[in-house]
């Protein structure tokens, strides 16, 4: 059992707010973690401390920061097999799986602590006798507050990002995986100066009660609920909000590919992780010439996934989740497959495919965090598109198709941060996007992370009168 700490003052001790929160392992529901939850005056601390640290390290020359964050990374990497079995015993996700994600995040630190240097401002073509020059500075204090579906990864991109640009950081890592983020934060804090990063544990109060405090920025990776409520508290307090949410991401099946094919990238977009990751693939819109075939393929590969998927995060996901599946059945889709929780231990549930979908339910329309694929199909590919489009998120789109210009219509008309073709992940390093609509605003990873994370200033100097 980990008995997770607080860090707001550079020590680690308990939470001062008399609450305690249990994680239970959504394996086998025995319990994994126990957090004793941050109070309303350990986030006053944590703030003063922050800013007490901004100055120094805000001097700090970037190259100096970026050895810390290499070293912050080496840590982790050492730790690697520790973190993936906490990570593993609180939020579900096969130990060889959460061990690659945690490497993708020691990846991020080290990129991140390679670009920190190299971000530089630009200097400019003014009078020959003046010097003028535009110039990044850190934004200050940084609240970061993360999820639990790939806390180190999406942690990692954050941190990292907003420590070498110079900012002290206060991180709240997701109340399902608090150990997870404690852990991390041991690793890394040992490598910064006291203050620079500290740590709160705790639930939705504690994220609101930091939303809330006079920092400098909000960075958020959840739910889009959460991501509108911090937008309203940054509104207020005149931070900057910096959010990355939820999403429904379209795949589009056209006429002419291999059904096979198509089944078998939908299946891994669908249920990887227990369809539990923000860039799922969550409606799936079928050309009738190609739709008999596909369901077929779909349901075998949803027989292949079922003995290797992990459990989902807890009982309370799963619930909603499968809420949505029966809502759908009663307004008249058909179970392919799976559609049902299992009645053994643990928040297991089966990969699960729908077909006669319908745009409105909630299952295709809604974000839905769990292994479900929800079939809709379509008598061309221009209502496919239109259907694809009219959605209230816009993270990313997937089409699947052997024409050209099917592909450039896609990528030009869908209303969404990140279009693939012929695949329903991947993309080349260095890319970033914009959220839409309700998936978020701002870049939260990519090199323009770290334009986010800093601020620009303008500087005209002119020669005295008399000469330099
Ligand atoms: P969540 O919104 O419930 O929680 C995220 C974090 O916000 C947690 O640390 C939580 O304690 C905190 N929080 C909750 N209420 C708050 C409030 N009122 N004010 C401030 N903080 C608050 O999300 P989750 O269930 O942990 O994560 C799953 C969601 O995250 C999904 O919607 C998924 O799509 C999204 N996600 C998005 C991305 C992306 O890059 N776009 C990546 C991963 C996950």
């Amino acid at each position: 059992m980990y008995h997770v700490l607080q860090q707001v003052d550079g020590a680690w001790r308990a939470g001062g707010s008399g609450r305690r929160l249990t994680v239970l392992n959504p394996a086998d529901d025995t319990p994994v973690t126990e957090v004793a939850v941050s109070s309303e005056e350990d986030v006053a601390t944590a703030v003063r401390t922050a800013r007490a640290a901004a100055p120094e390290w805000s001097r700090t020359a970037p190259a100096a920061r970026a050895a810390a964050l290499h070293a912050a990374a080496d840590a982790v990497a050492a730790a690697a097999g520790e973190l993936a079995e906490i990570m593993t015993a609180e939020m579900g996700k096969p130990v060889d799986g959460a061990q690659e994600s945690i490497m993708a995040g020691v990846g991020t630190l080290r990129q991140y602590a390679e670009l920190g240097p190299t971000h530089r401002g630009r200097s400019l073509a003014g009078d020959t006798e003046a010097i003028d020059l535009m110039a990044y500075e850190p934004r200050g204090v940084i609240a970061v507050i993360t999820p639990w579906n790939d806390p180190v990864a999406v942690s990692c991109g954050l941190l990292g990002a907003a420590l070498v640009t110079g900012n002290t950081v206060i991180y709240k890592p997701s109340e399902r995986t608090p150990a997870t983020g404690w852990r991390l934060a041991q690793l890394l804090t040992e490598h910064f100066p006291t203050g620079v990063l500290t740590l709160l544990n705790g639930d939705g109060p504690v994220g609101a009660a930091l939303a809330a405090a006079p920092v400098d920025v909000v960075a958020q990776v959840g739910s889009t609920a959460t991501g509108r409520a911090i937008a309203a508290a940054c509104a207020r307090t005149g931070a900057k909000a910096l959010l990355e949410n939820g999403g429904s991401d379209p795949v589009i099946v056209d006429a002419g590919v291999d059904p096979a094919w198509a089944a078998s990238q939908v299946a891994l977009g669908a249920f990887v992780n227990s369809g539990q990751i923000c860039v799922a693939v969550e409606r799936v819109y079928v050309h009738e010439a190609v739709a008999p075939a596909f369901l077929d393929a779909l349901a075998a590969e949803a027989d292949t996934w079922t003995p290797q998927i992990g459990p989902m995060v807890d009982r309370r996901m799963r619930d909603t989740v499968d809420e949505q599946v029966q809502q759908a059945v009663k307004a008249g889709a058909r179970v392919v497959r799976g559609g049902t929780a299992p009645s053994g231990p643990g928040a297991y549930y089966p990969p699960t495919v729908l077909a006669d979908c319908t745009d409105d339910m909630a299952v295709v329309r809604e974000e839905t965090f769990g292994p479900v694929a929800p079939v809709v199909t379509v008598g061309s590919f221009e209502e496919a598109l239109t259907l694809a489009a009219d959605n209230p998120y816009g993270l990313a789109a997937s089409v699947l198709t052997t024409s050209m210009s099917h592909a450039q219509q896609a990528w030009r008309q869908l209303p969404a941060g990140t279009v693939k073709v012929n695949a329903v992940f991947g993309g080349a390093p260095g890319g970033a996007a914009h959220p839409r609509r309700g998936s978020g605003q701002g870049f939260g990873y990519g090199p323009e992370l770290l334009d986010e994370m800093t601020v620009m200033k303008a500087v005209h100097i002119e020669a005295p009168p008399q000469g330099w």
